[in-house]
């Protein structure tokens, strides 16, 4: 439903160049949830708002549907209004001297022709019914809470029946309960509309919880692309593990090429560690094990393979979990447990860290 083609956009201003968009290539089946996650500046927004039409990109081609949007080539460029997209913005961009109604009601009233006013009504009040603002109509827009705001937000965006819905962190203004709650209802609204979404995100959390795949962005392109839990799991890039969750990271170089069981020994400071192998390890080369906290557990006396002795550093009580700082001779771990384990500060420990928990990662 949206195919992004080799997309770039460069910013020019009187600083200089920014290579906002270094070469964006993304393929959303109609109905899916997508997510572009990645830390601030990674050229998100500019992908989403390329495909809205809000910027021209420097080169490219962008299909919505089975509608040419944009192509650098043949020169096509669809103005915004024309592409069937609802959009909301972080900052909701609700138009406060109007009523909840006339902002729902604008998008239909810029229609050429312009639908009758009854038509017009029954839109924008089952709109309103969807994001469960019912009997709200005429009130104006300000005197609405954060949550109202960004549910009028998205029925605006909901009110032409788009067939493609551009969200750009349109829960970051939220508190943390709300957001929590309109994760679920966002989700499950696209869900029953079957709209085509991409989602714009730095937090990991959302993007782990809402979508059907995931596309971690860094410095202008898309470092990896899965569906969440693979992405979790199987992070190919050391900037993928350490953005998405905490992640340890134990550098090292390989003992032996590739077992016939899947596993790689990467030799480092902490022993030889068994690690799910991937392909083109070369014996000599360095690599980096990781392996996440919630992965390293206690080892009992009868587990001799992937053991390390520590020390732990610090432990603190998380309430459903805790949170500890193991030292291993030169190097530290970072592991969590359940509060039943009982594990306190200073306290000598052996943890095992599973070779199906350990994977290699490219140096
Ligand atoms: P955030 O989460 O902070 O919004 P982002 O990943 O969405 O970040 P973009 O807004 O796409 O990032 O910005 C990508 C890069 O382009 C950044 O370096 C940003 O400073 C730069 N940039 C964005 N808009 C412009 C502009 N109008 N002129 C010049 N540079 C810009």
């Amino acid at each position: 439903m949206i195919r992004i083609e080799k997309l770039r956009l460069t910013y020019r201003s009187a600083h200089g160049e920014v290579h906002a968009v270094r070469g964006v290539d993304l393929d959303i089946p109609a109905g899916q949830f997508y997510t572009l996650l990645g830390p601030s500046g990674c050229g998100k927004t500019t992908t989403l708002r390329c495909v809205a039409g809000l910027e021209q990109p420097s080169a490219g081609r962008i299909t919505v549907g089975d509608e040419v949007v944009f192509d650098s080539d043949t020169g096509i460029a669809a103005p915004s209004y024309d592409r069937n997209i609802g959009m909301v913005f972080q900052s909701y961009a609700i138009w406060p001297h109007m009523t909840v109604f006339d902002n729902v009601a604008f998008p239909l009233r810029q229609l050429r022709p312009r639908p009758p006013r009854s038509t017009i009504r029954d839109r924008v009040l089952a709109a309103l019914s969807l994001v469960q603002l019912d009997g709200l109509a005429e009130r104006p827009a300000p005197y609405l809470s954060g949550g109202q705001q960004q549910r009028l937000a998205l029925a605006r965006a909901l009110v032409r029946e788009p067939k493609v819905l551009l969200l750009d962190e349109p829960l970051s203004n939220l508190d943390a309960k709300l957001r929590e709650e309109m994760r679920g209802e966002l989700r499950e609204l696209v869900t029953k509309l079957g709209v085509t979404t991409l989602f714009v995100t730095h937090e990991q959390i959302e993007a782990l919880t809402m979508s059907d795949r995931i596309g971690v962005m860094h410095d202008g392109v898309i470092a990896q692309e899965g569906p969440p839990m693979r992405i979790y799991d199987h992070p190919d890039h050391t900037f993928v593990a350490d953005f998405i969750g905490k992640t340890n990271f134990i550098r090292g170089t390989v003992a032996a090429g590739e077992g016939a069981d899947g596993y790689v020994a990467i030799d480092t400071p902490m022993g030889r560690l068994a690690a799910r192998a991937r392909t083109g390890l070369k014996p000599g080369a360095a690599a980096t094990v990781a392996i996440r906290p919630e992965n390293i557990h206690r080892a009992d006396a009868t587990v001799a393979d992937n053991v390390v002795e520590g020390v732990i550093r610090q432990c603190a009580f998380l309430g459903n979990l805790l949170d500890c700082i193991v030292a291993a001779g030169d190097h530290v771990l970072h592991m969590q447990a359940h509060p039943s384990v009982g594990l306190r500060s200073g306290q000598p420990v052996r943890l095992r860290l599973p070779r199906e928990s350990c994977i290699v990662i490219a140096d």
